[in-house]
């Protein structure tokens, strides 16, 4: 729904304006789009890895239905991730990591140098050790968007372009939204979906205005020469003397290597001190790295939150806004997670139960004495 943002909006909930939706320049396309809640599962984020694996079991078949529909494929593998140490002490923290994810239940193997270098011939001998994450995916997130926008176009969406200002609320309810050129359109419900700029839109509780934040991250995309065999079979994620970067292969030959994270506000610039870290990093675990072709340099802002978790569903009656709900703050998983809010939108607007794994991230967490009404 976004066509244009006007410089005089910027400011600190003002991430420099959304890229055009439906453009291949939506954040969407420019994520690595792992679908890895095990070898991503970090202390203290239990809540949120609980939502995480309920998303990955629900992904499948989401996809497939996208793939009926459109008769085309989403991209999505099934691999697995297999993280690796590039020294002592890097090892010594994944350990540290897969026995916290091990007593999550998590499945994972861990395997000596060679053991990771039988599943990846491509890797350096000096990788120290690593993890296999076997029930960790991934998938094309262009070619996901793609199938998604044409499935919703067969299910009779209508897309709107154009900047939503507000949410009309009349009388504590939802009524539609003020788009910026003067429109308004009539709704019951309005989800606001709109990733780091969701604060921006007029009419949500005060409280949610600043939850959202950009967090800045880079990434790369790299080819293989004609006639290069893929150098890589699993999503690989690397510990080089401290810093994670990770490379994830495309059915297409193509291979993403991110990503930072970087707490700059709007800023989306690609800096040549990120692309030289990035890979500079891949090379170390993977030297092949080297002769692939550079083929796009990226940045994209996640939508993050202060606990990390996604912002999804409405508020209760009584709240002054009925019929308003929120999809968003998804953060570093909302490709992970999108068939997963969809359905629990779908249940809110319909008046059924949302899984119980969401109860810990309404938007009414942020709201001062929701949680009573
Ligand atoms: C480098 C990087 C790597 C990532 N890796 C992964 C990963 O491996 N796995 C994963 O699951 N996720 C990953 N993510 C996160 C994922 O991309 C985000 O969580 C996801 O894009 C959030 O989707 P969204 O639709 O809520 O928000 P966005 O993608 O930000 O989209 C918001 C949309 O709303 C539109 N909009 C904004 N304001 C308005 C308005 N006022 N009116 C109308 N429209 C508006 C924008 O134009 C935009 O199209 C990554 C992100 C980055 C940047």
């Amino acid at each position: 729904m976004w066509s244009s943002r006007e410089a005089a909006s910027s400011g600190p909930r003002s991430p420099g304006g959304p890229p055009p939706l439906g453009s291949r320049s939506s954040w969407w396309t420019r994520s690595a789009a792992t679908l890895a809640p095990a070898s991503e599962a970090l202390f203290g984020e239990g809540a949120l890895l609980r939502i995480n694996l309920l998303a990955l079991a629900r992904f499948g078949s989401f996809a497939a239905e996208l793939e009926e529909v459109t008769g085309r494929r989403a991209g999505l593998r099934r691999e697995g991730t297999l993280a690796v140490a590039y020294d002592p002490g890097d090892y010594a923290a994944l350990m540290r990591l897969t026995a916290f994810r091990r007593s999550a239940g998590l499945d994972t193997e861990e395997l000596d140098s060679r053991a990771c270098r039988k599943l990846e011939s491509f890797l350096t001998p000096d990788v120290h050790g690593g993890v296999l994450f076997a029930g960790d995916w991934s998938v094309d997130n262009r070619r996901y968007a793609a199938v998604l926008r044409e499935a919703a176009a067969a299910a009779g969406v209508r897309m709107v372009r154009g900047r939503v200002t507000e949410v009309l609320v009349r009388d504590g309810r939802a009524r539609g939204v003020a788009v910026a050129d003067g429109e308004t359109i009539g709704s019951a419900q309005v989800v606001v979906a709109a990733g780091c700029w969701s604060g921006e839109v007029d009419g949500l509780p005060a409280e949610l205005r600043d939850v959202v934040r950009p967090v800045k991250g880079q990434l790369l995309r790299l080819r293989h020469p004609d006639a290069m065999p893929p150098v890589l079979a699993h999503t690989i994620r690397a510990t080089v003397r401290g810093a994670d970067v990770y490379l994830v292969p495309r059915a297409d030959g193509e291979v993403i290597v991110g990503a930072t994270s970087e707490e700059r506000g709007p800023d989306r610039t690609v800096t040549a001190g990120a692309v030289h870290d990035l890979l500079h990093d891949a090379m170390s675990v993977l030297p092949v790295t080297s002769e692939l072709i550079l083929a796009e340099t990226c940045a994209g802002l996640r939508p993050g939150t202060p606990d990390n978790g996604p912002v999804v569903g409405g508020f209760g009656a009584g709240s002054g806004h009925s019929g308003l709900l929120l999809a968003t703050g998804h953060y570093r998983n909302g490709i992970l997670m999108s068939p997963v809010t969809a359905d629990a939108i779908v249940a809110c607007m319909t008046g059924q139960p949302a899984a119980a794994e969401w109860a810990p991230f309404t938007p009414e967490r942020f709201v001062s004495g929701a949680q009573a009404r």
